[in-house]
């Protein structure tokens, strides 16, 4: 099996090509074959090379590599040229000489008149030619589009998803394969190439389906196998309209960019129109690669559900380790060398700081957001916490914390002293342990939302969370003598 992945590097990876990929992968991983790329960047004036950087690295970085040199379709063109003229001298195509301007004019009075036929009008037009007068008019440097000679009949497949698909011929336009400034056009080059590469299994998006029928019939005038088709159901939008722009971020690194896990966001598009069947849906890349079939795509458009993403990487991200989770939080917070370098954090702190925080996020950069507290320092208090905790009874807030801040400073740094000692310490002041916690955790924190006091206390350490309180002291004691 030699399949591949056929991007045109004119915007950047979105879900829908990826996917694309990402089917194309699996297969051949699954059944030992090649997955080839071929970058698709005949039209000059759209494609980047920023593009192609784009659609490589995120290959690369969901994991799907691909095997020989990435193919540019440009490097092709005599190819192209050459496949076209050849069908041109074995009389499956024709010259035409009709200006853009004459087939205007032609197709307006068509319609005009009613009879709209305008399909077979350039055959009609060629065949007016006398034999000789092309090769003459051509000779003489006159320019002609070269027009693929459509054969009666129909033209049928077995698509690998769909079933079977017929398409009459009659429908199907003599549609050009070489225009007439001498560039080959898309369904050309597409079979050129597939064929020059020995693809034998072509697994695109549906949107193609309607090329696939000249695709076959260039094969065959071309005298080479024609390769499996299959095509992949649409990806829709939250609204069942077909995924676009306007359903919000949809390129694969702005995803990569909010730290989402490349095996979730894996996961996650190999059941965009695939399914095992089972109802698992935590799927690892070893487990897709020896279950996935295209039995079991599904006809069906899916649609493109963010929260389901980023339920799934939350559990990618709860399966990480320590160490783990602390290179993924540094580096969605931009950082260098060894995590927790350059904070007021120790190490030991900082993998503590993201083990703690992991539970609560969705992804890394959720997680970078709530680190900011710990990390740096506390920028401001809110305001409506600290109206409800602090200033109601300011007096009293002062003097929990004062009392707090005095059991910190000869407690054991380690959670069953520090649980003992303020829990003993609620006890003292008749309240209970909330009364002291929540003054505390807003102390601490600059929010009355945080993961467990103790674990605040522990990824802080003594001095900073003594600090911090005796900064949060002050600040009550100034606003309200
Ligand atoms: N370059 C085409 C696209 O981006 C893919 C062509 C194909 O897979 O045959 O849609």
């Amino acid at each position: 099996m030699r399949l591949r992945f056929a991007p045109s590097p004119t915007g950047y990876l979105h879900v829908g090509g990826a996917r694309t990929a990402l089917f194309n992968w699996l297969l051949a991983r699954r059944n030992g074959g090649a997955f080839l790329l071929r970058i698709e960047d005949t039209d000059r004036n759209r494609s980047r090379p920023e593009h192609v950087e784009a659609i490589l690295g995120g290959l690369s970085w969901l994991g799907i590599d691909w095997d020989e040199k990435p193919v540019y379709q440009a490097d092709g063109v005599e190819r192209h040229r050459a496949d076209a003229l050849r069908l041109l001298a074995d009389g499956r195509a024709y010259r035409d000489f009709t200006t853009q301007a004459e087939f205007a004019r032609i197709r307006d009075e068509a319609v005009a008149s009613g009879s709209g036929a305008v399909t077979r009008l350039s055959r009609d037009l060629a065949a007016g030619i006398a034999a000789g007068e092309g090769d003459r008019r051509a000779a003489a440097g006159e320019p002609f589009a070269v027009r693929f000679r459509v054969p009666g009949g129909a033209t049928e497949w077995r698509d690998m998803v769909h079933g079977d698909v017929r398409f009459d011929n009659g429908e199907i336009e003599d549609f050009v394969i070489l225009r007439s400034d001498g560039t080959p056009t898309y369904n050309l080059a597409v079979v050129s190439d597939d064929a020059a590469m020995d693809i034998t299994h072509v697994v695109r998006g549906d949107d193609h389906i309607s090329n696939t029928p000249k695709q076959i019939l260039l094969y065959q005038a071309m005298g080479r196998a024609v390769p499996e088709f299959g095509h992949l159901p649409m990806i829709l939008g939250p609204d069942g309209k077909r995924l676009s722009k306007r359903h919000g971020a949809q390129a694969v690194d702005s995803y990569e960019a909010e730290g989402v896990l490349p095996g979730a966001m894996f996961n996650f598009l190999a059941l965009l129109g695939w399914s095992p069947g089972t109802g698992e849906e935590l799927l690892s890349r070893e487990e897709l690669v020896a279950r996935f079939s295209m039995e079991r795509v599904l006809r069906k458009g899916s649609v493109f559900d963010p929260a389901k993403l980023y339920w799934m990487n939350g559990k990618y991200m709860a399966r990480m380790g320590a160490g783990e989770l602390a290179a993924g939080l540094w580096h969605a917070l931009g950082r260098d060398g060894a995590p927790g370098t350059g904070t007021a954090l120790t190490e030991e702190g900082f993998r503590h700081l993201s083990a703690t925080l992991a539970p609560r996020s969705r992804t890394f950069s959720e997680m970078g957001a709530l680190a900011r507290p710990y990390i740096g320092p506390v920028t401001g208090y809110e305001p409506k916490a600290a109206r409800k905790i602090w200033f109601r009874d300011p007096a009293g807030a002062a003097n929990t914390l004062a009392a707090v801040l005095e059991r910190l400073s000869g407690v054991r740094w380690a959670e069953e002293s520090l649980e003992g000692e303020l829990r003993a310490l609620a006890g003292e002041l008749g309240v209970g342990a909330g009364k002291v916690f929540q003054p505390l955790r807003l102390a601490l924190t600059g929010t009355s939302a945080s993961p467990g006091i103790f674990d605040v206390l522990l990824i802080l350490g003594r001095e900073r969370s003594m600090r911090r309180v005796e900064r949060a002291l002050s600040m009550i004691r100034s606003r309200s003598s």
